[in-house]
């Protein structure tokens, strides 16, 4: 049966898309193909910014699995201007094949956490940029105040701007042992006024985190689903050498998933997110040389391979499980 007549909500305004591009869910690739005409590729940027849960304002270790590149271990030298960064990984991937438009990726620790003057320098310098689409900005929403959202709903009028919150579950619980040191309403809260100023919000989380069941995690795929998102990002758990996270998991104080454990869980998420959702990312993007556990996530393209054919033998779908009647 093709996804197309499996398909039971009618969302998609253009029909063609309903089939996501062959793929069972609703992919990065696919929306920037159908947005932007072609394939874009992501440029991942270094501001040079820190932490309030590093620098000591929250907290100084960080979250719990946060390593020392500040969830950006792939982001460019900060030592370059922003036009050199993303000059210099364009000349790598243009290497490889034609690509003529990129989406300018802050990922390094938090991108909103400098004074707004300088954080209208380095965005202004990246969406001038000609190769540059869109920009795509990772923070805390305990960040954000009144003069970046100005400021970024300013450069949303110029070219679109993703912002890209680190939630990774809804359970207080949990927050507290990942010491991500802010509250679920400060997320809501924010993803509320970043949607009213037109920012397209594109959420971070984390399938696996200690004590957490599988219930624990569709609950917080369900409680996205009411809110006005357009994207995700489902990072498999990684252990990563140097964090606090990698000594409880070396004292034995919780497990990793098997690869067939994970894809379970994975294909459970998709089939409760909404199709309307843009799935950015499924397993994790985490640096291998620092890499504890699991380490079958390292195979990143057999994981997906494994998860596309399950997919298919389940006759699963992103939002098979999920009701429209759900978004608030
Ligand atoms: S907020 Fe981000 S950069 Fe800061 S400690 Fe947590 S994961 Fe690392």
């Amino acid at each position: 049966m093709a996804l197309a007549d499996a398909y039971p909500y009618d969302v998609f305004t253009d029909p063609v898309s309903t089939k996501w591009n062959e793929k069972p869910y609703h992919s990065l690739d696919y929306m920037l193909r159908q947005r932007f005409g072609e394939k874009v590729y992501k440029v991942t940027l270094n501001g040079g910014m820190s932490c309030p849960n590093r620098d000591g304002t929250i907290g100084r270790r960080g979250c719990i699995f946060c390593s020392e590149g500040g969830s950006g271990d792939f982001a460019a030298d900060a030592s370059l201007s922003i036009t050199d960064q993303i000059n210099s990984q364009i000349k790598i991937l243009s290497g490889k094949r034609p690509i003529r438009k990129y989406i300018a990726y802050f990922q390094a620790y938090t991108n909103t956490y400098a004074p707004v003057g300088y954080l209208e320098k380095i965005f202004t310098e990246a969406i001038h940029h000609p190769a540059v689409a869109a920009l795509s900005i990772g923070t805390r929403p305990d960040c954000l105040g009144e003069e970046v959202f100005t400021l970024l709903e300013a450069l949303n009028r110029q070219k679109p701007v993703w912002v890209e919150l680190g939630l990774q579950t809804i359970h207080e619980r949990t927050a507290q042992y990942i010491r991500r040191g802010y509250p679920l309403s400060c997320f809501t809260k924010a993803v509320r006024e970043l949607r009213e100023r037109g920012m397209e919000v594109i959420v971070h989380t984390i399938l696996g985190l200690p004590g957490e069941t599988q219930k624990d995690i569709l609950d917080t795929m369900d409680y996205l689903n009411a809110m006005d998102i357009q994207g995700i990002k489902l990072q498999l758990l990684h252990v990563l050498s140097g964090t606090d996270l990698a000594l409880d998991y070396e004292k034995g104080l919780f497990q990793v998933y098997t690869r067939e454990e994970y894809l379970n869980l994975l294909i459970d998420c998709l089939e409760h997110l909404s199709p309307s959702i843009v799935i950015h990312r499924m397993t994790g993007d985490g640096p291998k040389d620092l890499l504890i556990a699991p380490l079958w996530a390292s195979r990143k393209r057999e994981v997906l391979n494994l998860l596309h054919h399950c997919m298919k033998e389940r006759q699963s779908f992103q939002g098979k499980r999920y009701h429209p009647s759900l978004k608030q």
